[in-house]
């Protein structure tokens, strides 16, 4: 590690940390699929954070090519729905292991449901390793189980590989008491209890993810992937944000 970076990492109360991001994050302003200069521009705020020496593991949704309940709404078998959900993650951890292997950084994309010639299978241990020689663990395909989400998946994930903290990057800088698109006078949470988020419905992430969060202690830091350099800053401990904890 370079004397700069050593310098950096210090700066920073986190080494290890899981970034969750929607699969509509990376579809820049199509309505749908990838945009490649978005996942490029994601991709360099991974960069700056890895440049730190922070650990990074990625879970990344699949709602800009599939949701399963939009699939079984229109008719189709409720698991086979999430199974394409599934497999959609796979082709967005894809995109973004290109774009952060373009910028030099080492990547492993690692599935739930074994794809052995796309990708690695999940191994506890094995992906443990991969954070510890710094390179960055795309989880893809969910838990592997219907009726799951990718935040369950990435709550499950910064459990077991022991992150400090599931960074999830929004179009806002954190959680509001209503929707601030809408809402001219909606209030940000600098911090909010596990328990009011599921009390009051405020949508961070779906119920089972939160739980298994709380369950855990495992803090949420809600905050805004539009802003450039917001990912690291916050690292650093600048910027707004709201902390969903105990
Ligand atoms: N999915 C699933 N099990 C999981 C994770 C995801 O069945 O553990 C399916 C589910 O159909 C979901 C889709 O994959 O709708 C895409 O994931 P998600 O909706 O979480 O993506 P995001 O909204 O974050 O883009």
């Amino acid at each position: 590690m370079s004397a700069a970076t050593d310098t950096d990492a210090r700066a920073t109360k986190y080494k290890r940390v899981l970034l969750k991001i929607s699969g509509e994050a990376l579809m820049g302003d199509q309505g749908y699929g990838l945009h490649p200069p978005t996942v490029e521009r994601i991709a360099r705020e991974v960069q700056s954070v890895h440049a730190l020496g922070v650990e990074i593991c990625m879970v990344i949704g699949g709602g800009n090519i599939f949701r399963g309940l939009q699939g079984s709404a229109q008719g189709m078998e409720r698991t086979t729905a999430d199974y394409m959900g599934m497999l959609a993650t796979v082709m967005n951890a894809l995109a973004m292991q290109s774009a952060l292997e373009g910028l030099g950084v080492f990547t492993r994309v690692i599935s739930a449901i074994p794809m052995d010639q796309v990708c690695e299978p999940y191994i506890r241990r094995r992906a443990v390793r991969h954070l510890e020689k710094k390179r960055v663990c795309i989880f893809a395909a969910g838990t592997g189980n219907p009726y799951f989400t990718t935040d369950t998946a990435a709550t499950l994930r910064a459990n077991e590989m022991s992150c400090q903290a599931i960074f999830k990057g929004t179009k806002v800088d954190g959680v509001y008491d209503k929707d601030p698109v809408k809402h001219d006078d909606a209030v940000r949470y600098d911090q909010v209890s596990y328990d009011e988020v599921l009390q009051k419905h405020l949508g961070v992430m779906d119920a089972s993810a939160i739980a298994l969060a709380r369950d855990n202690s495992l803090p949420i830091i809600v905050f805004s992937l539009d802003e450039p350099g917001g990912f690291r800053g916050i690292l650093a401990g600048e910027g707004t944000y709201t902390k969903v904890g105990p």
